[in-house]
């Protein structure tokens, strides 16, 4: 066996394994669907014309490559490192998540599927499947726990102008967990007509993989621009962790890079005492969720306890079993920032870039914010600027009283 023969530390093995975690732990109605997944993925993955066909989307439709600027103003006033912001806030839809969207869309078409379902929260994963399925010409069906449809009234009209079905799970709590249910229930009755859609790098394999792979043109873009702008790699990587795909996408070119650290940054909303915070890789414990095993916010009983953060994109009792991995074997640190924090680092990029962030990527932001002034200032940090902060504009001005 050569060298490039030799199965990485960093990739998942044929179960889907890193590690001890990870896996596809499904009810039996759910083997054979999600093992047909994984076979079309396998394909796909090595299919040159699927691949340049994506590549073609992520370029004329998404506007890739997307910016790697030098936040130079930030950098100043920090006084320490040269801080990069990878601006995947400039995609079409604002966020990270179409570029994955797009793939599993375009897998979808390819399986011979005709509809896309998922579930969503805040309604950002809906919106950007929507999106896709709108492009490549799929019917959309999104559960979304009713509670959650109150709250969140652009994102649902957003989805129906763009064509999707908004399905309201009236059952439990009525958010985002029981949507999961609902929509799993009609995806297992009717595996032929539709693709799950799973929104990060999450749930059985292969999606923590397939996720992966998708988003994985972020940081093989950042390395290639870095390179090009200072003629060596950064010295730290920085993204935001919720469920961990635009984190993935980031770090994922350069795991094999020893010299560079690696940090992810989860919300410790007020505080890591008591249940309001999200700080899966920090508190969690070994667990399954959502067919994988992986770190859990959970009781003594295993069900997922409540989280919550400031960003609602974050705020999610699990975390990709990579990252668990990625933690149990010492390559990536995980770190926490407050709601408090966020709100601080949200104003300082808007005021001294003209920049304004997603309340998500502004935790990677507190991070960048504690971290750069203790480093020299020939050192060079690059954050994920995973999406932008239109959405939460009104929520921001409420909380620091400028409305
Ligand atoms: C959804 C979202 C996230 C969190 O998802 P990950 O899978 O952890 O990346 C982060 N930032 C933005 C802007 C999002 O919309």
């Amino acid at each position: 066996m050569t060298i490039t023969d030799a199965p990485s530390v960093y990739r998942a093995d044929e179960s889907g394994h890193f590690g001890e975690f990870g896996g596809a732990e499904l009810p039996p109605f759910l083997v054979e669907p999600i093992a047909e997944v994984a076979r079309a993925y396998e394909e796909a993955s090595q299919d040159p014309e699927f691949q340049a066909q994506l590549q073609a989307l992520l370029a004329r439709y998404v506007g890739r490559p997307s910016l790697l600027y030098f936040a130079e103003n930030l950098t100043n006033e920090l006084g320490g490192a040269k801080i990069y912001l990878k601006r995947e806030d400039l995609n079409h839809t604002g966020a990270h998540k179409i570029n994955h969207c797009l793939g599993e869309a375009l897998l979808a078409k390819r399986m011979g599927k005709t509809k896309v379902i998922a579930e969503t929260g805040a309604g950002q994963h809906g919106v950007a499947l929507a999106t896709a399925a709108a492009l490549v010409g799929l019917e959309c069906e999104i559960h979304m726990g009713a509670v959650d449809i109150e709250k969140q009234h652009p994102n649902v009209v957003r989805m129906q102008l763009l064509g999707a079905k908004v399905v309201s799970v009236e059952e439990g709590g009525r958010t985002l967990k029981e949507a999961v249910d609902s929509a799993f229930g009609v995806y297992a009755s009717a595996p032929d007509e539709y693709f799950f859609a799973i929104g990060s790098v999450v749930g059985p394999h292969p999606y923590p993989s397939m996720v992966r792979d998708f988003q994985s043109v972020v940081g093989r873009e950042a390395r290639a621009q870095i390179l090009e702008a200072e003629g060596k790699l950064p010295d730290v990587l920085v993204a935001a962790v919720g469920g961990g795909s635009n984190a993935m996408g980031l770090f994922d070119a350069f795991l094999e890079d020893e010299s560079v650290r690696i940090v992810g940054v989860e919300p410790s909303g007020e505080g890591l005492e008591g249940d309001r915070h999200a700080a899966t890789m920090t508190l969690g414990t070994p667990g399954m969720l959502h067919g994988m095993k992986t770190k859990v916010l959970q009781d003594e009983n295993g069900e997922p306890s409540p989280v919550h953060s400031i960003a609602s994109g974050i705020d999610y009792p699990g975390v990709g079993p990579q990252h668990a991995h990625l933690e149990q074997i010492g390559r990536v640190e995980y770190v926490t920032a407050s709601d408090a924090e966020t709100l601080d680092a949200f104003q300082l990029l808007t005021r001294k870039e003209g920049i304004i962030p997603a309340l998500e990527s502004s935790h990677a932001l507190a991070h960048v914010i504690k971290l750069a002034p203790t480093l020299p200032k020939d050192a060079i940090i690059i954050a994920n600027l995973s999406g932008r902060g239109d959405k939460d504009v009104d929520f921001v001005a409420e909380r620091i009283g400028v409305a």
